[in-house]
């Protein structure tokens, strides 16, 4: 197939794709009303123009959706937090493995990192799949605010159906391998911790992306897109200090107050504001500050996360900060440290990769929704309270891209620092959903979240195949990526050690 398609071609072909593969799955209704009389042309046109190898992942997703769904949904069911992903971890790589993939378990020394391969040689196509949920935020899947368990987590950036999402479209792609019918590796990556910050980086750190030729993720959201918009920069640090306790009135310039050094150096940050780029952001909490007031505190800690638009603009801001913390303990007479906890690289926009993706999802076709999860969807905001505006099942057109991110970090920046790698978002909330909220847990959990994870599954693997079979193609994405790449070396920004996996 030649890259990209002529547009009406890619137009005509869509359509017909879309009525006759995807659309079988759950849309019959609404395509006999439609589309019937389309569809006995469809065939005839498929047959000179649609990709083979295309037709056969689709139908793969298809013919495992409800294993996705379960998978899906166990992990929805299980929610558990970063790096506490056991269960979550094990039915993926199962899951994998049952089907034919080699597993390695607890990679990075960490033991809800995974990889799943099938495959010999190159190219090596690779696929993120995270699944860790957010504390506080159960919720059972129905358009009303009720905990599953008080008090317990919940999939509310829809984790869920990300891990489970990308290992179809692995899936799919490892069929056509097994088959003979592409050539290469299919590389399934098992991502804990991303609410952590830092999973993939630890993976990144150990070397585990550096011979892939590409790398796909995607992320539950509430507009089908190719994602061209880059991630914020940001760096992780707890500032400490340590000065001497007294009691505070008796003998109060005996003592030496850590927490004074803490408070002179927040008022030095805030007074920094002034002085940084627009796109720079700085927030902190006191995780440390005294225990009661008759005792000068002798310790008092700062956390403190540092973001820019830009690698190198949280490394200028950070210098000085530093500066910052050694004048507060000179004027408080106290010791510091500064400690880095883990840092994220913005995430490198790859426009021929999302150009891939858009004709894929032009391929697939749209989301449709039936009137009942179109209910569910309106009273679910109105429950939140927010204004009703449907699902955003349609596929946006390509959007230019944008590098000044303010829409927070991921550790996907990493990875593509490393290799070239493109993004997918896909509707699994209503439009405007508010994220990190349990709207986002009730939709993940029931048909809304599950269509946008099939869609997803199928149109990754779509992308892929065009990634295995067009070599011009991969090319392409490496050069745009060794370009806006430039010169910056990535660095794992990490402390020494082994990552922080709780013992209990
Ligand atoms: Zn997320």
């Amino acid at each position: 197939m030649v890259y990209p398609p002529n547009e009406s071609e890619a137009t005509i072909l869509n359509t017909l794709f879309l009525i006759t593969i995807n659309s079988f799955n759950n849309q019959l209704n609404f395509m006999k009303i439609y589309f019937l009389p389309l569809l006995f042309l469809a065939p005839v046109l498929l047959a000179q123009k649609a990709n083979p190898n295309k037709n056969a992942v689709i139908s793969t997703v298809i013919k495992y959706q409800q294993e996705l769904i379960t998978l899906s949904d166990q992990i929805w069911g299980f929610a558990e937090i970063a790096m506490r992903e056991n269960k979550s971890a094990k039915v993926l790589a199962d899951y994998a493995e049952a089907q034919g993939f080699k597993v390695s378990r607890g990679v990075a020394e960490i033991p809800t990192a995974f990889i799943a391969e099938f495959g010999t040689g190159k190219p090596i196509i690779g696929v993120l799949g995270e699944f860790d949920a957010l504390p506080g935020l159960s919720q059972k899947a129905q358009p009303a605010k009720e905990a599953l368990a008080e008090g317990a987590a919940g999939h509310g950036c829809g984790h869920n159906m990300f891990g489970a999402g990308s290992l179809g479209a692995a899936l799919a792609i490892k069929e056509l391998i097994a088959a003979g019918k592409l050539k290469g590796t299919i590389r399934f990556y098992g991502t804990p911790a991303e609410e952590d910050l830092a999973g993939k980086v630890y993976m990144a750190r150990a070397g585990l992306f550096n011979d892939l030729d590409v790398c796909l993720d995607w992320h539950p959201d509430y507009e089908n897109k190719a994602n061209m918009q880059s991630s914020q920069a940001v760096s992780d640090y707890s500032i400490s200090f340590k000065g001497k306790s007294a009691h505070a009135a008796a003998d109060p310039w005996n003592g030496r107050s850590a927490l004074d050094a803490a408070e002179l150096f927040n008022i030095g940050i805030n007074f920094l504001r002034e002085h940084v780029k627009p796109s720079v952001r700085m927030h902190y909490v006191y995780t440390k500050a005294g225990k009661v007031p008759n005792v000068i505190p002798d310790e008092a800690t700062v956390w403190l996360w540092i973001r820019d638009s830009k690698r190198s603009g949280v490394a200028e801001v950070s210098e000085r900060m530093k500066d910052i913390a050694k004048g507060a303990a000179l004027m408080a007479g106290v010791q510091f440290d500064i400690k880095l906890n883990s840092g994220l690289y913005e995430l490198l926009i790859n426009e021929t990769g999302a150009k891939a993706l858009q004709s894929n999802m032009n391929l697939v076709g749209p989301i449709i929704y039936t009137p009942d999860e179109l209910a569910f969807a309106d009273k679910i905001m109105k429950e939140y309270g927010m204004e009703a505006k449907g699902i955003s099942g349609t596929i946006k057109p390509l959007e230019i891209t944008r590098l000044n991110a303010d829409n927070g970090s991921t550790d996907v920046g990493d990875v593509s620092y490393i290799v070239p790698e493109i993004t997918l978002l896909a509707t699994t909330a209503p439009f405007e959903a508010p994220w990190h909220s349990w709207v986002v847990v009730a939709c993940g959990g029931m048909s809304i979240g599950h269509k946008g994870m099939l869609f997803t599954s199928k149109v990754l693997a779509t992308t892929m195949v065009d990634l295995f079979e067009n070599e011009k193609l991969r090319i392409a994405i490496k050069e745009e990526f060794i370009k806006r790449k430039g010169k910056e070396v990535w660095k794992a920004m990490l402390p020494d050690g082994p990552p922080p996996v709780p013992k209990d």
